[in-house]
């Protein structure tokens, strides 16, 4: 099958297409011919070895999905053919076939394209963890989604909508700002004018660029408000008076700390939002999967407009 790796750490040069033996499914293992595989900013970081130790060569992808090959000796719940996308992979997914853990092994509904369920997992389950796990938001509340227009900002803006909260994103671009207003945003802002969050307030802020907007958001939190940073590159100097005198909470997050028995929860939440449509991945940008680094460079690019997704 053909899998792109990387044999060093790099720049997006140093992706390649390798042809190599399709892997066997173990134990408790779903060999997934992948159909469409999501491009996350930490694939980047991780080819960049800035994100710890990988075995190399390695292939990135953490989001497939597709249809199931076959499955291990002892798996059940998994039918041969079903559309499914999954949630932990045992190899990288920017491939052919990869292998996943059959417990995060999730059908796909109808409605859903297999270019927009890769944009599921990590953006769709970073935004749920965010929003209910972690600030625990709660209807009427009022909510910014700093940083609205890419994979998990728009997932974020469905959510919170769909949860009752008052929803406000940002994003660069006027293009940008029409998409997360049409995804669930009842106001949207542009985080590159000066001033733009001078007079707002909120309740919940979700952190894309917590390097650039910390320090801020924490004068925009309403008492007793919540910061999730999702996003962060690099450092920060915050006034800590500002989480004081609000009983505010700034609150760390990474999807790969989720226990397992919450993924499965969270993942039932999402299969119920994408049954009803109140959950839509939008795809900004697709690519072939000899195209990976063109895509890796599209990811960190500004003026998202949705998923990036290599269609293989
Ligand atoms: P993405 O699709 O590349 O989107 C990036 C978003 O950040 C875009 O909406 C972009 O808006 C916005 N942005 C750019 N400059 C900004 C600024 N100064 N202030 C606020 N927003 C700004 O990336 P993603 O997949 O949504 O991921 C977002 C971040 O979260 C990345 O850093 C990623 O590594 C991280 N992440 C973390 C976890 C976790 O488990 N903690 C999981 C998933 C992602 P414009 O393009 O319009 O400027």
């Amino acid at each position: 099958m053909q899998a792109v790796r990387f044999h060093q750490f790099g720049g997006p040069e140093v992706l390649q297409l390798d042809d190599i033996p399709a892997p066997e499914p173990g134990p408790g293992e779903v060999l997934i011919t992948v159909k469409a595989s999501g491009v996350n900013p930490v694939d980047t970081y991780i080819r960049a070895g800035i994100y710890g130790e990988r075995p190399l060569p390695f292939t990135p992808g953490l989001d497939p999905a597709g249809v199931v090959e076959a499955v291990g000796p002892d798996v059940t719940g998994v039918s041969l053919g079903q559309r499914v996308y999954a949630a932990g992979v045992k190899t990288g997914a920017y491939a052919e076939k990869c292998l996943a853990d059959a417990s995060l092994v999730f059908p796909l509904h109808d409605s859903i394209s297999f270019a927009q369920a890769a944009g599921i997992n990590v953006p769709y389950a970073t935004a749920y963890r965010a929003l209910v796990g972690r600030a625990q938001s709660k209807a009427g509340e009022r909510v910014l989604v700093h940083g609205a227009s890419g994979g998990v900002g728009i997932a974020a803006c469905q959510l919170a909508r769909a949860l009752g909260l008052h929803v406000t994103g940002t994003a660069s671009t006027p293009e940008g700002r029409a998409l997360i207003q049409r995804e669930g945003a009842h106001t949207a802002l542009d985080h590159t004018q000066e001033g733009y969050l001078e007079g707002q307030s909120f309740d919940v802020i979700i952190e894309m660029l917590a390097n650039v907007n910390l320090a801020r958001d924490l004068t925009a939190l309403n008492r007793y408000g919540r910061v999730v940073i999702i996003g962060n590159r690099g450092t920060v100097e915050i006034n800590p008076r500002e989480t004081m005198s609000r009983d505010a909470a700034i609150l760390g997050m990474t999807l790969f700390n989720v226990p397992p028995a919450e993924l499965q929860s969270i993942h039932a939440a999402l299969y119920a939002g994408l049954e009803n449509g109140t959950l839509r991945p939008v795809v900004g940008q697709e690519f072939a999967l000899p195209d990976a680094a063109a895509a890796q460079l599209a990811v960190m690019a500004p003026g998202k407009l949705g998923k990036i997704v290599l269609v293989v």
